[in-house]
């Protein structure tokens, strides 16, 4: 699957869509609210830890609502919170309301590990969240335990079951494939949620990050369909232009959906929409490359919303055509670790 290339005579925009040189035009922006989390996921952080981001550089609720508006006013539609734990911010559910009264903001999202979500899924959800994805890769409780080093099943299973109660439909479910961990456990999971037309589980290719052993531990999603195929008939489901990254199969046998995410062996940079900022307002125009400068530096410089526009249609002009991750020859893992950025 090869990369994008630069469209010939497309000159930058002082307006309209967020495009790159690659006429990419983006609607979708990841924003990391903390780096830090109540899990230790042993394929997105170091088993020895990380320098977490000091908290005077984290952008304040005001300064990551601020930048929102920038981009919505140049067509982001989507935001996704994420972390780090996003629920181990302070004040998320006034960031979740500040973002859905954005003007242009029409779908407000969030990833979290489930740890703590039950008890304020009514809280998020009136503070105008419209969906959530938990992270789960297995069902066992001693191997999810030890996959993020010290998680405890039990919540996460509540939380599922607490967003669907308050009508945070679909609830998505993110299993990260990983070698020698989860795969026995798939079908487990697959069966546990067949009766669950609510909820949709996703399969996602291990992605690499310095640090995580990704390329022996890295399954690619059609040895996980091979896998299920054992047991089902799988069949693909149309795409929807625009509806993320997920290619969804359907189970004939009992007519589950089931996504399957590949970054790596069937990566979709040609049709990237997304944009991803961090905690410190590091604005990442692809997934596998830091970015600087920060967005933070240009806001406490006092830039006004004009200059941040610039500045910020300037960044994702010079976005990458991007990873290089598949290339069996010159393999290259992606910059820092999947904690600070969000996934
Ligand atoms: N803490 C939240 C959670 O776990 O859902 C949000 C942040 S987490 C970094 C976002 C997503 O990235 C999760 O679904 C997680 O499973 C996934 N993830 C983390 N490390 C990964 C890796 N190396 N490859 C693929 N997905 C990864
Ligand atoms: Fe924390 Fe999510 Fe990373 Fe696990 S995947 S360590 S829950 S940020």
């Amino acid at each position: 699957m090869s990369l994008p290339k630069p469209v010939e005579g497309l000159e930058r925009q002082a307006s309209g869509p967020l495009l790159d040189t690659f006429a990419r035009a983006h609607s979708y922006l990841r924003i990391s609210v903390t780096d830090r989390c109540n899990y230790r996921c042993t394929y997105c952080m170091p088993a020895d830890g990380l320098e977490w981001m000091k908290r005077e550089d984290l952008l304040s609720l005001e300064e990551i609502a601020r930048v929102a508006g920038l981009f919505a006013r140049m067509g982001v539609r989507g935001i996704r919170l994420t972390g780090g734990e996003p629920t181990v911010r302070r004040g998320l559910p006034q960031l979740v309301r500040m973002l859905a009264d954005i003007e242009g903001i029409d779908d407000v999202a969030m990833t979290t590990n489930g740890h703590s979500f039950a008890p304020q899924a009514q809280l998020y959800r009136d503070a105008g969240l419209n969906r959530i994805n938990v992270s789960l890769d297995t069902l066992r409780a001693d191997r999810f335990t030890e996959i993020t080093r010290g998680g405890d099943l039990a919540k996460v299973l509540a939380s599922i079951d607490a967003a669907v109660a308050v009508g945070l439909t679909p609830v998505k479910v993110n299993c990260v494939v990983v070698r020698d961990l989860n795969v026995h456990d798939l079908v487990d999971l697959v069966r546990y949620f067949s009766t669950r037309p609510d909820v949709i589980l996703r399969f996602i290719e291990y992605m690499p990050f310095s640090g995580n052993e990704s390329r022996k531990r890295h399954v690619p999603v059609q040895e996980v369909r091979d896998l299920l195929g054992e047991l089902w008939t799988l069949t693909p489901v149309a795409r929807t232009v625009g509806k993320g990254p997920a290619v969804n199969w359907r189970v004939e046998e009992t007519g589950q959906v089931l996504g399957f995410i590949s970054p790596i062996t069937e990566h979709f940079c040609d049709s990237c929409n997304r944009l991803r900022m961090q905690a410190d307002g590091h604005l990442r125009t692809c997934l596998s490359k830091d970015g600087t400068p920060s967005l933070r530096e240009l806001i406490r410089l006092g830039l006004t919303d004009d200059a941040l526009s610039v500045a910020i249609r300037g960044m994702v002009w010079g976005k990458i055509a991007g990873h290089e991750a598949h290339y069996e020859e010159g393999w290259r893992t992606f910059d820092g670790a999947m904690i600070q950025v969000g996934g």
